[in-house]
């Protein structure tokens, strides 16, 4: 993209527009801080965009968390005396139609990642060039630029360790930019239209209670949660990030995802305090590591813009999947009888997250127990999380299915009985999203269907009306779908 990058000095002072979009903050936000130090009167836009071509219609969850984030935005820039105009509609329309009225001389932005959103990008910077504006862009999203950690050989490295020692060797611990201490606001800002006109958040009816007492959006909130996370997570990550009854991962996802907090915002906390000796190496190692799968799903994406929709492998094309809406339906509603599935699938629903170690067995449960299509998962994800990432989520399925980039092998068919046994051995993660389970002693509550009539009335359990019975059989689901990988071998 031609942009410019430019030096205060020779900034005009006629208003300059910031176009917020994946980065919702004021602090290490490089953008902002170019305009900042320019000094010419500032006024902020979102642009609501379901109208460019291939640009991908946000889920519900994500609507919901973008609104708080917006009105979260707005506060923050109204204290600084800066207007945010919310507009709806394509934004190679947009952008440029808020700029002339602005009269801006220069407009910034940071970058997308997206092949679809990188061509709008490189629409509306064309547009605005030849209007005479400027344009400045910054890469503030990812810790590398999509692209950049390249191999021995040139060309993305092709595992995630390969990708992750390539990119610590480019790594640079920047510190964080702060938020501007002074913004001068537009006095007369073009008028925008009001946030409830995007209709984001559901009303009739209303299934966001879970969400509200779940999270808080915003910059603030991204910056507490890394806090605690900090005071009482990070040690200990390393083997506690695979407990979803524990407290040990950050839940910094809706914040990244939204560009709350920037994932050198994050890093920086991180490496300070594992060189201030504050929290084991081990721990911090991993944290960044987990980080670093977030880059290598970003450089995937650019590499593969249609990441979301077609097998990386291209073996899986033929895969025999099936097609079974009752059993899909079963799957959304976390009723598919084995525990430690249902229980991700109603936290995801109730919550808008779910724990990692769940949303791999979730996912090797649909693809590999069911026999269904990643893209169906990835696509009930998409809808239903907080932090639906369009680089993370599909890489993520298609690494559970089997399909993707250094993927887990199709043959690690994860069994979600011992899973449970294994990363909830109390249960108590179960008894939180499955309360009918809830009176099942521990070494029962993974596998129902093997407790005694006396023990299950005694638990209020009916079987096959209280709790579902398994959907299918472990052992008959893992040998079909070992079936089915073959069928694609031959
Ligand atoms: P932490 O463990 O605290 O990690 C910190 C950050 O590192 C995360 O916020 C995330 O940005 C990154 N990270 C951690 N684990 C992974 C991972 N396995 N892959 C990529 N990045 C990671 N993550 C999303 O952000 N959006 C998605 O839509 C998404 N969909 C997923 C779908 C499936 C089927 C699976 C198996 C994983 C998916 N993930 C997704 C990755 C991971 O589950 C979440 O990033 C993580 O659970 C978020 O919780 P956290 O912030 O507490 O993670």
């Amino acid at each position: 993209m031609k942009t410019a990058r430019l030096q205060s000095s020779r900034l005009p002072a006629s208003p300059s527009l910031l176009w917020f979009r994946d980065d919702l903050r004021l602090s290490d936000n490089p953008a902002l801080a170019a305009l900042a130090e320019a000094r010419a009167p500032l006024a902020a836009l979102y642009v609501f965009d379901e109208d460019s071509p291939g640009i991908r219609p946000l889920g519900g969850a994500a609507r919901w968390w973008l609104a708080r984030s917006l009105r979260a935005l707005a506060a923050d820039l109204k204290d600084r005396g800066v207007p945010l105009i919310l507009r709806r509609g394509p934004a190679n329309r947009v952008v440029p139609e808020v700029a002339a009225l602005l009269g801006a001389a220069t407009v910034a932005f940071n970058d997308r990642a997206g092949a679809a959103e990188t061509k709008v990008d490189h629409a509306v910077a064309a547009r605005l060039l030849s209007e005479d504006r400027r344009v400045l862009s910054f890469c503030a999203h990812l810790l590398h630029p999509p692209g950049s950690v390249e191999g021995a050989s040139g060309g993305m490295p092709r595992t995630f360790s390969s990708f992750h020692r390539a990119a610590l060797k480019a790594r640079r611990l920047d510190t964080p930019l702060p938020a501007p201490k002074h913004l001068e606001g537009v006095v007369h800002p073009p008028e925008g239209e009001t946030l409830e006109s995007f209709d984001l958040e559901p009303t009739r009816p209303d299934w966001s209670g879970g969400l509200r007492a779940t999270w808080t959006a915003g910059e603030a909130a991204a910056q507490a949660r890394l806090a605690a996370f900090m005071d009482a997570g990070l040690t200990g990550y390393a083997e506690g990030r695979d407990r979803p009854d524990q407290d040990h991962v950050s839940r910094l996802s809706p914040h990244l995802r939204f560009g709350e907090i920037s994932p050198r915002q994050i890093l920086s906390a991180v490496r300070h305090a594992a060189d201030a000796d504050a929290v084991p190496l081990v721990d911090a190692d991993k944290f960044e590591a987990e980080l670093y799968w977030r880059e290598f799903s970003y450089h995937l994406l650019a590499e593969r813009p249609d990441l979301a929709r077609s097998n990386i492998q291209r073996g899986f094309d033929a895969f025999p999947w099936r097609e079974c809406p009752g059993e899909l339906k079963a799957w959304h509603r976390g009723l598919t009888g084995y525990p430690l599935v249902d229980a991700g699938l109603r936290q995801l629903w109730q919550t808008g997250w779910m724990h990692n170690r769940v949303r791999m067995v979730v996912a090797s449960f649909l693809t590999k127990h069911l026999l269904m299509d990643w893209r169906a998962g990835e696509d009930w994800f998409w809808d239903t999380l907080v932090d639906a990432d369009g680089a993370n989520n599909a890489a993520s399925w298609q690494w559970v299915a089997g399909s993707g980039m250094d993927a887990a092998p199709y043959f690690r068919i994860f069994n979600p009985v011992t899973q449970g046994e294994k990363f909830d051995p109390a249960g108590t993660y179960v008894r939180t999203y499955v309360p009918e389970l809830a009176k099942l002693p521990a070494p029962l509550i993974h596998k129902p269907w093997t407790a005694d009539t006396d023990t299950l009335a005694h638990a209020g359990i009916r079987l096959g009306q209280t709790y579902p019975r398994p959907l299918v059989d472990h052992g008959a689901a893992r040998e079909r779908a070992l079936r089915a990988l073959e069928s694609t071998r031959k």
